[in-house]
């Protein structure tokens, strides 16, 4: 049932069945400018005084030492400060290391617990944009799992969710993957992630701002989306699909919830209602009804509230699959009708070459009347 699951969107993404999306952090979940100007901010800001009230604490004696050797081995060049092992020495170095965007674990380390500092004074609150708390939890209520890929440590990726301009969003993570992992314009990264997942990496939608990454998703197996933020921004190269927000992506129509219903043809519609009414079924409009997050059915339901909503639900496959006319004698071959009256549900589906058949039975303390 490809596509059925996903909204066609209003820039055309069109994927196949989503067991999980993975996503990228700066310019994807989150403005650029947050990480650029508000965190590095922060953190340049406030490293130094930092530095001066945590010196003994074990943990920031720990990235000082992974500073110092990062320093030791650094090129040497004449605007390389000298390393001093006081905090206004180190911080120094810190802004040294920022003012060049040096990937420094010893670096991340430190700005991590500046932020987390941050984070629990209130003083900081991660940034996403609007559409994506409606989308994880929409993605959630389709049993879509969500995952993060970001060169920011795991210990960043959750005090930025948990301290959200939108609240807490960490309950609707799976699971969070940094650079331990691996690089992310390295295709190994996403087997692993796709592993530790427990999904197929064609089931996996992985979604930057990164031609690169996704380059690199694709490689592996995964779907891709190119996320791009600025509407103004310059095309993309046409190698992987373009979103502008969440909105629109994998998404469910009906305010309830429920997923769009791919049309059907009329005349299987017409076939199957007329065959039903000739039963002595009073059924109306064919509605659409998404039984477990992969499986989608057409459903004909008697109108009579005095026999409980029982309904014939069809699996999309098959209305696809089978002709109006093959379909009716596969209901009258299968009792149906019959069927139905002393049961709650009867739903068939496609299996392979074939079908089956189940039977749901009555709801239990379903209103039934005397007479
Ligand atoms: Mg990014």
């Amino acid at each position: 049932m490809p596509g059925s699951l996903l909204h066609p969107d209003p820039d055309g993404v069109e994927l196949s069945r989503i067991g999980a999306v993975l996503l990228d952090i700066e310019g994807t979940t989150t403005p650029l400018d947050f990480v650029h100007k508000t965190l590095f901010g922060y953190a340049r800001a406030r490293a130094a005084a930092f530095l001066e009230r945590r010196w003994d604490d074990p943990e920031v004696r720990g990235d000082v030492a992974r500073l110092n050797a990062e320093h030791l081995v650094e090129s040497p060049e004449p605007s390389l400060p000298l390393w001093r092992d006081n905090p206004r020495g180190v911080a120094v170095y810190v802004h040294w290391l920022m003012e060049r965007d040096v990937k420094s674990t010893g670096l991340k380390s430190l700005q991590g617990k500046i932020w987390e500092e941050g984070y629990r004074s209130g003083e900081l609150k991660g940034e996403v944009y609007p559409d994506v708390p409606p989308a994880f939890k929409r993605w959630r209520n389709q049993g879509i799992g969500i995952a993060i890929f970001s060169s920011g440590s795991v210990q960043s990726q959750q005090s930025l969710f948990k301290n959200s301009n939108a609240g807490d969003l960490t309950p609707f993570f799976r699971v969070y993957f940094d650079t331990t992992t691996g690089s992310k314009k390295d295709p190994r990264s996403y087997s692993r992630i796709a592993q530790a997942l427990k999904c197929r990496p064609a089931e996996v939608l992985f979604i930057s701002d990164v031609p690169a990454e996704l380059d690199a998703a694709r490689a592996a197996g995964m779907q891709t989306a190119l996320c791009v933020r600025d509407p103004a921004a310059a095309p993309a190269d046409g190698a992987h699909q373009v979103i502008h927000s969440f909105d629109g992506l994998l998404v469910p129509l009906s305010p309830d919830g429920s997923l769009p219903m791919p049309p059907i043809p009329a005349e299987t519609d017409a076939a199957v209602s007329g065959w039903m009414r000739s039963r002595g079924w009073r059924v109306d409009q064919v509605r659409w009804e998404v039984d477990d997050p992969n499986m989608g059915f057409y459903v004909w339901q008697e109108e009579a509230p005095s026999i409980g909503g029982h309904a014939l639900w069809l699996d999309e496959a098959m209305i696809r699959h089978l002709k109006a006319k093959d379909l009716v004698q596969l209901l009258e071959r299968e009792s149906v009708a019959e069927e139905i009256r002393i049961s709650y549900k009867v739903r068939i589906e496609e299996r392979g070459a074939g079908y089956r058949v189940s039977v749901v039975p009555r709801r239990s303390g379903e209103f039934r009347q005397v007479k």
